[in-house]
């Protein structure tokens, strides 16, 4: 059997087992039991000399660190991350069962097979061979299996680096969701994400007075409000920035002067979104805007009764840059004279992260893309959902979303598959993985 072979079928299997694992995370603290899947991991890397530590915030949510210690304390520390959980499925949209794990035509299926426990696999598999094979780095490795990622990273990332910051500080950390192909040009550009935004869970509480609903005419409904204020914030347009991230993204997909021009300009930018292909639009408004979109309504009790009050839900994202203050300031040029009569309750302002394109990790990842696609070129980007890497980011480490896929798959169809149905990967891309994260080790910390 040929190495690449060996790879492939043990990053498969370990993956297989992971899908199988089906830790589901619902957000409930109950939920999720990633504790089977970081056993799983504890005895697949067993054997291999790396020191292994697990912590469990809750019963049943342990995350799992292993280390292969560097020789200098002074050289620098990276952190591989892939998280163990998994959002929920409805299994009616899939054409096989969520959770078998089945290899078909060199894809295997099953809910994380994209999100992320393909790369929670392959960096397990780099970790094991680079300690099998005496890898004995001037810096340190550390591979860390997190729990509770799909549901605000309580029990997992937010936890550990609360109260077991020791185990898991790095100058350096790769975790989810870049590097998938994009062609362009001059060849293929891999995205690496190098910020995220942030999000403002906000509720808005209309009043109104009550009454018989027989007699609608002249009241103060609060329902009738509530539509207007709702139709006010659909119709908000916050201001376009046009971020460094962005700049570079857009000048780095080498589109033409016919569209970086306009991409990188505010003015007449929501034109542009309109004109765009649909799914082109939303990211590129997505990403040069705070977006406010309301997604839940509550209120009314009864047919006959006139409400007095409506709750309306906000899903608010924001770019580096605006929080909590400028998040209120939006609201309330959005509702104009009927601020008044809305209160305004921000419940989690969880702020945007970034961090610089201009390290050595970056450096490091160019190098090693170049030996699997010669004519490709790293480009920064903003990921508009957040993951764990906001709380290393914080903690002041470097932390990019970046891996290694074939061209089998097209970033549309990634897009798609995120939380979504018939979520499956290519063998290939497994392997491409594995070895991109045996070809950072190896450059970065020796
Ligand atoms: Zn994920």
């Amino acid at each position: 059997m040929s190495a690449t072979s060996d790879i492939s079928g043990e990053v498969t299997e370990l993956l297989q087992h992971l899908i199988r694992n089906a830790c589901v995370n619902d957000g409930t603290p109950e939920s999720g039991q990633e504790t089977r899947s970081a056993e799983l991991l504890h005895s697949y890397l067993e054997g291999s000399g790396v020191d292994m530590e697990t912590f469990e915030s809750v019963p049943g949510r342990a995350s799992l660190v292993a280390r292969v210690e560097g020789k200098r304390k002074d050289a620098p520390t990276l952190l591989l991350m892939g998280h163990t959980d998994v959002v929920p499925v409805n299994p009616d949209g899939w054409d096989r069962d969520p959770f078998g794990g089945e290899l078909v035509d060199g894809e295997v299926w099953g809910r994380g097979a994209v999100d992320m426990l393909n790369l929670t696999a392959s960096m397990a598999v780099a970790t094991r061979r680079l300690a099998d094979s005496g890898f004995s780095p001037d810096g340190t490795l550390i591979y860390l299996a997190v729990a509770d990622e799909e549901a605000l990273g309580t029990h997992g990332a937010d936890y550990l680096l609360s109260h077991e910051a020791d185990a898991v500080a790095a100058d350096y950390v790769i975790t989810e969701s870049g590097g998938i192909p994009m062609p362009a040009a001059s060849g293929l550009k891999l995205p690496v994400l190098v910020a995220e935004k942030g999000s403002c869970w906000t509720f808005l509480r209309v009043r109104g007075t009550p009454g018989h609903g027989s007699q609608p005419f002249r009241t103060d409904n609060a329902l009738v409000k509530a539509a207007e204020v709702v139709r006010r914030i659909a119709e908000y347009r916050p201001e376009t920035t046009i971020s460094e991230t962005w700049r570079r993204f857009v000048e780095g997909m080498e589109f033409g002067p016919e569209l970086t021009d306009p991409l990188t300009r505010p003015e007449g930018f929501l034109d542009l979104c309109e004109a765009l292909p649909l799914g082109m639009g939303r990211i590129a408004h997505a990403c040069t805007h705070t977006t406010i979109a309301p997604t839940v309504i509550h209120g009314g009790t009864k047919t006959n009764v006139i409400p007095d009050f409506v709750e309306i839900e906000l899903d608010i994202r924001t770019l580096p840059g605006d929080t909590e203050p400028e998040v209120r300031a939006m609201l309330a040029d959005a509702l104009g004279d009927l601020a008044a009569d809305v209160e305004i309750e921000i419940r989690k302002d969880d702020p945007a992260t970034s961090s610089s394109a201009d390290t050595p990790l970056w450096d490091t990842l160019q190098r090693a893309s170049k030996a699997f696609y010669s004519n490709s070129a790293l480009v920064p980007m903003l990921m508009m959902a957040a993951t764990d890497a906001r709380f290393f980011r914080r903690a002041g480490s470097t932390a990019y979303g970046f891996g290694m896929f074939s061209t089998a798959l097209t970033y549309e169809d990634f897009a798609t598959m995120f939380h979504g149905d018939n979520e499956r990967v290519d063998v290939e891309s497994l392997r491409l993985s594995t070895e991109l994260w045996d070809a950072v080790a190896r450059d970065l910390l020796t």
